[in-house]
């Protein structure tokens, strides 16, 4: 990221104010604001405040908050539209669909034949292909994060572990649903 690059993105002139938006949220690490060409009713783009690129460019803790106020937003836009899914993703590089300079999550509330168009056309690989994949990804991943595939527990174990195990406390504080629910129909934003 050089300082002319967020200097020229649309998206920072966006967060910064410096071109209105309708934005529905905001906290000190990102914003999110109404697509103003929407895929579908209500759909989302959840931007970090800081200038990235893409989203494999950011540092992992700033993934983690996005992905929990994807989840968030998500959550409010399903009880506000009634939707009955929720698209979720990150465009990264032009061959993905990326058009944007900036990086972006996209919240894309569905609807029962919406004109959203993300399903995706598979093909068949032989299972030979896949297990090759397979051990060259675990291979990787080992070298690069010290990550090694976790054996299955037994059943048995694992109802125990479960009836042991207290439930984690949610420490984080969470942002008031209604509120942003009330935000996202108001459809004003604040720029
Ligand atoms: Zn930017």
């Amino acid at each position: 990221m050089s300082a002319a690059e967020t200097q020229q993105c649309i998206f920072c002139k966006i967060i910064s104010g410096e071109i209105p938006s309708f934005k529905v949220y905001e906290d000190d690490k990102c914003v999110a604001v109404l697509d103003i060409n929407p895929a579908t009713k209500g759909h989302l783009l959840l931007m970090p405040k800081q200038h990235y690129a893409y989203l494999a460019e950011m540092p992992e803790e700033l993934v983690a908050h996005l992905g929990q106020v994807s989840k968030w937003l998500a959550h409010s836009a399903i009880k506000l539209f009634s939707a009955t899914g929720i698209s979720i993703f990150s465009a990264i590089g032009a061959v993905a669909g990326q058009n944007a300079p900036h990086a972006i999550i996209h919240i894309i509330p569905r609807y029962e034949g919406d004109a959203a168009d993300l399903m995706l056309k598979r093909t068949k690989v032989a299972a030979e292909s896949l297990s090759k994949l397979k051990e060259a990804l675990a291979q990787s991943l080992k070298k690069e994060l010290g990550y090694t595939e976790s054996k299955p527990q037994k059943e048995e174990e694992a109802q125990k572990q479960e009836k042991v195990e207290k439930p984690k406390e949610e420490t984080e504080a969470k942002p008031d649903l209604d509120s942003i629910t009330a935000l996202l129909s108001g459809g004003e934003g604040d720029g």
